[in-house]
């Protein structure tokens, strides 16, 4: 994974030098809010709680190797918002980005948003659920959105090293 990182990090300078990053700024500014909005409301509704709970008895969902089901564009986006990454995994038999506090991406992928044990279902009403899968569903399509303008961008620069003419948007 860490070598993987790393050469994500050399596409985020190129992507920089490009100037691709700033067609995208304003997007990943909105995401970031957005983010913000839906981990308050996991607080409020008190599924941060309840998984911190399951960690502590050594149940937690976040399985070894899901990392890789991340794609290059989902962790690029980490690495824009400024998610720390260890050299080394806290857990070696569970996810990669799993820390003692939780999760350390900032942007999760929808399998991992998604996922709703029998402990939350049975724990938090559904209006509360609801109400979070309104604000996961805005940041689910924005973060798609981001996530093919980098994919369009990346292989840009991979087979045409070349940016004259680049008009992507992910607005
Ligand atoms: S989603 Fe369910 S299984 Fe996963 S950490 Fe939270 S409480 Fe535990
Ligand atoms: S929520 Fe985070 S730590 Fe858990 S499986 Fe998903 S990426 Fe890994």
């Amino acid at each position: 994974m860490n070598e993987k990182l790393k050469n994500l990090k050399v596409k985020v300078k190129e992507l920089e030098e490009k100037g691709l990053l700033s067609k995208i700024e304003n997007s990943l500014f909105e995401l970031k809010e957005l983010i913000i909005k839906e981990n308050k409301e996991r607080v409020l509704c008190g599924m941060t709680d309840i998984c911190a709970e399951c960690g502590k008895e050594g149940k937690v969902c976040c399985g070894s190797a899901i990392e890789f089901k991340y794609s290059e564009q989902l962790l690029i986006i980490n690495i824009l918002l400024g998610t720390n990454f260890p050299d080394e995994p806290e857990f070696y038999d569970m996810c990669f980005f799993l820390t003692s506090s939780g999760c350390l991406l900032f942007a999760r992928d929808t399998f991992c948003i998604n996922f709703i044990c029998d402990r939350i279902r049975d724990k938090i009403p559904i209006d509360r659920l609801k109400r979070l899968t309104e604000i996961e569903g805005l940041h689910l399509q924005l973060q798609f959105k981001i996530e093919q303008f980098l994919k369009q961008s990346i292989d840009h620069i991979l087979f045409f090293h070349n940016d004259n003419g680049m008009n992507f948007s992910c607005t």
